[in-house]
Parts: C-alpha cells; structure tokens; sequence
C-alpha cells in the first residue's frame, strides 16, 4: 500500500545538504502494523513524513522514492499530495492540538473532509461526523459536535483526530507516539480503538513509538532505526528474541 525505497533525506542549508535519513527501505501492507523505534533524533518522524509530503521547510528527499498505492509521489504536486491526505495515507501526530484548529468545532472539522472532498450536504456531512464521533468512542457526540477542540480532554482530541484521519477511509496510516502525550488508561483505549480500526479497515500502518510494550501489543513488524538507518527489521517475535544489533539488544534489556 504504501513503501519507502531507498529513501534519504537530509537538510538544506544553501548548497550543501546534511544527510539525516540514510536510505530507508519499508513497505507498508493491507492490515498489518510495522512499528518504526529507535532512540530520539534517529529519524522516525522525518520518515514518516516523507510518507505524507510534509517533510519540514529545509528537509528534502535526495534520493530514493516514495510509492503510495503504486504510483511514484516524485513527480506529485502540491494538489496531488493534498488529495492523497486524508483519501489514501492519514497521520496521527502526538500532539491532537497539530491536527486540530482551536478556532473551529471539532464536529465541524471531522465534517469538514465530507462536505469538501465528497461533496455531501451539510446535514449529511454532520450526520456522518457524528456517527464517526460515536465509533470512537466520543459519549454523547451529538451535544458534543459544537464543542471546540480546547473543551475536550487530552484523550477526547486524540479519538477526535483519529475520527478525522479515518473520515475519507484511507488505505495507510501513520500513527507517531499517537499515545505519548496522555495517561496510561487512556493509552490503552485508544491503543485498542486503533488496533480495531487497523483490522477492520484493514489498514496498512506505521506505527512510530517509544514505547516496547506498546509495539508488542501492536505491531506485526518492526523496524529498528538508528542514526538514520534502519538497522534491524523483521517480525515482531524475531526481533524481541533474537535481535540482531546491539542497539536492539539495549533497548529490549531497557524494557520494564
Ligand atoms: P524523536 O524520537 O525525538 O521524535 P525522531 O527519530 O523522530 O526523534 P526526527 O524528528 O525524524 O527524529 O529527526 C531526525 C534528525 O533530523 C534529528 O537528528 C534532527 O536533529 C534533524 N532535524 C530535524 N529537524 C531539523 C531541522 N529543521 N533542521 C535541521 N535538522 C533537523
Ligand atoms: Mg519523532
């Protein structure tokens, strides 16, 4: 669904470019989840940006390429890439606050993608967002549709978000530390509220994270990035006991 071939990406600064992501090689499949670990600053997140087009101002990809559902993203324009947000490949940041605008109902934003994209009325764009409110677990979405993002608590953004990334039913997910910022109950949930979706949808998904106990709860696959590289990649089983490079070795003995 979605791969990532011999990608690099590094920062410009007039003519020369620091190199950060040193050839990156994943493939994204239907109902499976792959988590990207690695210690901070290792390059998970440019990754998993390079997968959406929205690399940050200064970040380039200077070789390899990106395939979404087939079809090279190289030659995408900006009006290519906005399309295939949202219809193909969703993100879930850590923060729910990046995703959402503080000046708008919540209900109106995850209706928003209905009325523009698919063109519904605007009763049908709400009815759609309020039944997508309640599938993920928002209580009493009907009351709540007006509500703006700052009335929600922590845990009811990141379901809101995730309404939002799931409204035009894409094919490839990336989730980054999607869970990070909130408490353990409420990980758990939304954990479970992803998993299902993954499965249901059958959803391709990059699951960035931390968190070794959450990877093994989610994840088919894992990748191991480290400086820029992936170092270590396989089944979840193969990687957890019997891993092959010594930054594996040290963040499964780091485990809890
Ligand atoms: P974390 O676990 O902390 O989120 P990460 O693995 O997601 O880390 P990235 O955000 O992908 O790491 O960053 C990879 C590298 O790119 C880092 O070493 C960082 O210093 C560098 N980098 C990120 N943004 C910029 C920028 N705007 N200019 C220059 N270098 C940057
Ligand atoms: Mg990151």
């Amino acid at each position: 669904a979605a791969e990532l071939r011999d990608v690099h990406i590094g920062f410009r600064s007039g003519r020369h470019v620091t190199p950060v992501v040193r050839g990156v090689t994943l493939r994204l499949l239907p109902g499976r989840v792959l988590a990207l670990v690695g210690e901070s600053g290792s390059g998970k997140s440019l990754t998993s940006l390079a997968l959406i087009g929205l690399l940050p101002p200064g970040a380039e990809i200077t070789s390899g390429s990106v395939v979404l559902g087939g079809d090279d993203t190289a030659g995408f324009t900006a009006r290519q890439w906005r399309e295939a947000r949202g219809s193909r490949v969703a993100m879930v940041f850590q923060d729910p606050m990046a995703a959402l605008n503080p000046g708008f109902a919540v209900g109106r934003q995850i209706a928003e993608p209905f009325r523009r994209r698919l063109g519904a009325s605007r009763r049908d764009a709400r009815e759609r967002a309020v039944a997508l409110m309640r599938e993920v677990g928002i209580a009493d979405a009907e009351t709540r549709y007006g509500d703006h993002p700052h009335e929600f608590s922590g845990g009811m953004r990141q379901r809101a978000v995730i309404a939002m990334a799931l409204a035009l039913g894409p094919s490839v997910l990336l989730a980054d530390e999607p869970t990070t910022a909130l408490d353990v109950t409420v990980q758990a949930q939304i954990l479970r509220l992803l998993a299902r979706r993954q499965q249901e949808a059958g959803l391709a998904t990059l699951l960035v994270s931390h968190d070794l106990g959450v990877v093994a709860r989610m994840a088919h696959e894992v990748a191991v990035m480290y400086a820029g590289r992936i170092v270590e990649q396989g089944p979840l089983d193969a990687v957890y006991t019997r891993p092959a490079h010594p930054y594996t070795l040290g963040l499964l003995r780091a485990m809890p």
